[in-house]
Parts: C-alpha cells; structure tokens; sequence
C-alpha cells in the first residue's frame, strides 16, 4: 500500500520534492481496530499550516512521517460489532491507500444519503465551516450585504449560497479567474462578483457593494481584509476563516493598515474554528441538506483520479486549480 510521507518542510510555495511516496505492507487489525481502504481523500489549506514546524491547533507534520487529512473509505477488516466490514467511514487519516484506524475514530456514514465526496466538502467540514462563520460568528441577518473571499472554493461557494438562502440582499464574491466570477455569477447566484487579479481589491469592492457591506466571510486575508475594512457600513461583522494569501509567506505580511476604522464604525472582527462547533452538525445538515436536495444550494466539485496524484493535486488547490471542494478519488 501506498502513503505520502512530508520529505521535507517548504520554504514558500510547496514543490514535489517536498512529499515522499512511499510503499508499505497493508497493516492488519489489532484488538478493537479496523482497516480502511480509502476511496476519497481530502486536500486542504490548513495542510500547509501543517507542513510548518510551529505551535497551532494542529500539530505539525513530522519529517519523514506519512501525512494526515480527511478521508472517506470503505471497512475491509474489523475486529469489532459497531463498525463491520463493507461499512462506509469518514476518518482522518488520508494520504494513505489504507488507514488502520481505532473503531472510535472512524464515523459510519450513509453512502446512499448523499455522494461520498460530499462528506468531505459541501456536506462536511467546509460546509459547516461556512455555516458556522456565517451562522453562528458573523450573524448573518436578512437583508444584510454580504462579501465572500475565496467565494469559488469548498468553503466560500457554500459560504456566499447560504447567505443569499438566509435572507441577504445582496452577495459578493472575489475569485481567482474570470471563469470562477462567471461561475459565481451565473451558476450560483451571486449578485456580484469579482477577480482579484484585476485591480485594487478596495475599489473593486466599492464598485461590486456601492452601499457597503455588512458582512464579511474571510478566506483570504491580506488586501481582502483591508478592503473588507474600508468597505464596511457601522456595526459590520466580519469572520474570519482563513488568510490563504498570506499560507505560503516565510514572514507574515503586515496586517491591516487601516484597524482604527474597528472603533469609528463599531466594526466585530471575530475568528472561528470549526472544530470547536460540530454542536451545529445536525442543524447545519437539517438546513442546508434540503437546499442541496433540491438544488437550491448547488456545488462543485474538482476530483483528480489516483492516489499517486494526491500532493499534486494539493499542490494545484493551493494555486487555484479548483472550483468547489478538490477531492482525489482512488
Ligand atoms: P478552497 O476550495 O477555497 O481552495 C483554496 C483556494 O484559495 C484556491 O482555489 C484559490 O482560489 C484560493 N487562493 C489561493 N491563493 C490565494 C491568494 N493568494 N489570494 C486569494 N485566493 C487564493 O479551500 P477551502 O474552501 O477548503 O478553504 C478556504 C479557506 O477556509 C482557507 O483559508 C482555509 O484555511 C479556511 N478554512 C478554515 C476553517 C476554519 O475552521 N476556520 C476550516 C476550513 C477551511 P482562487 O482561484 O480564487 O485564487
């Protein structure tokens, strides 16, 4: 069987040589174990944080050790009643062809509820990553403006959808490519949206919410932030979710230069992790699964076949290679 060891740590954008394939026997089931042949693997942003050696709320990958991440497979081998051979499991132990894992840290999910990549993206973290920071952290409320950054990935395309779902008058997104603008636009229903690339985020911004925003879905960082500042109306509520611009910088940028403008327009900026808030798992499922079924809430996905192709297809996630949740399929 196969795995992705981190070769070595990167400095700036990660490269091949960074990962390792390597090949190891297919291991056996101890007492109260089973064995996972995994069908799906995730590659996400927070992988890069992960690939560093410094404190987090993750703890780094180890040189020369095989990597970690979401996975969905199937049960080949168990040595226990709850989780039987030919179940379908959600775990984190992907970048390997076969994950040996506890029985408590594999969660049985229903293959027939909804497609298998789904429970990696629109019906798992990301999604309730999006439900959370506009739910719970930015109190998303009818009639607000809302802007999404990254708004053509896993977590902003669920992000800009449950916005425009729950009420808000306008939404607006920033993407990398004029195809994932026109995506936004006309697949999606978003009311605005924009390519970075093409100027200053600040005025394209201005033009794309000329009376202001009220809320801010942050995936991006840097001069997405700032402009988000600039553009704020009183009382905005920003949450932030990630800072991708800034994930492959040896140094941290300089942050917002325009912070004092969070006293004269009562401005919240809040961070969130979803780890801390699977409480809102099932209200997030009970809400968003009915729009997804009926296709009000649609998504995307970017899947690359072969497992070989794993820290390649992270390495495209990281430049834009996807639209939707970018999944490698075994
Ligand atoms: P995406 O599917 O959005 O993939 C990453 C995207 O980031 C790329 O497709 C690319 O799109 C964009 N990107 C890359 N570099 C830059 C850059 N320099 N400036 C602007 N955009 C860039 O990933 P996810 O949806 O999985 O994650 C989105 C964000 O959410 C990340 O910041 C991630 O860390 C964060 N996150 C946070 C969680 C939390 O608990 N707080 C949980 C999960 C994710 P483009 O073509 O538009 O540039």
């Amino acid at each position: 069987a196969r795995e992705f060891r981190l070769a070595a740590r990167p400095e700036g954008t990660p490269r091949p040589d960074n990962f390792e394939l390597a090949t190891v026997p297919v291991p056996t089931p101890g007492d109260g174990q089973v064995l996972v042949r995994n069908l799906y693997l995730s590659v996400d942003p927070y992988m890069r944080g992960r690939m560093r050696d410094v404190k987090s709320y993750a703890p780094p990958y180890e040189v020369g050790k095989v990597m970690q991440g979401g996975a969905v497979g199937e049960v080949v081998a168990s040595t226990v009643d709850s989780v039987r051979v030919g179940d379908t499991v959600l775990h984190n132990l992907g970048w390997r062809e076969y994950a040996l894992l506890g029985a408590g840290d594999v969660e049985r999910i229903d293959p027939d509820a909804a497609p298998l990549g789904a429970y990696l993206g629109v019906f798992g973290m990301p999604g309730l990553t999006a439900y959370t920071g506009l739910v719970r952290t930015a109190a998303v409320r009818e009639g607000d403006v809302v802007f999404v950054s990254g708004a053509a990935g896993a977590v902003g395309s669920v992000a800009g959808q449950i916005a425009r779902l729950r009420g808000a008058s306008r939404v607006v997104g920033s993407a990398g490519s004029a195809e994932k603008v026109r995506y936004l636009k006309e697949e999606l229903g978003f009311d605005e949206a924009f390519n970075y690339r093409d100027g200053d985020v600040r005025d394209l911004l201005a033009q794309a919410a000329p009376d202001g925003i009220d809320v801010f879905f942050d995936n991006v960082g840097g001069d997405h932030l700032e402009a988000a500042i600039d553009n704020f109306k009183v009382n905005g509520r920003a949450a932030l979710c990630g800072s991708i611009s800034g994930y492959n910088n040896e140094n941290p940028a300089p942050g917002p230069r325009n912070l004092g403008k969070l006293v004269g327009w009562r401005l919240r900026v809040e961070g969130f992790l979803v780890l801390d808030h699977y409480d809102l798992l099932a209200e997030f499922r009970a809400e968003v699964g009915p729009w997804i079924s009926d296709g009000r809430l649609k998504y995307q996905e970017t899947v690359v076949d072969g497992f070989e192709n794993t820290a390649q297809a992270f390495m495209d996630m990281l430049a834009g290679a996807n639209t939707g949740k970018m999944l490698v399929r075994l």
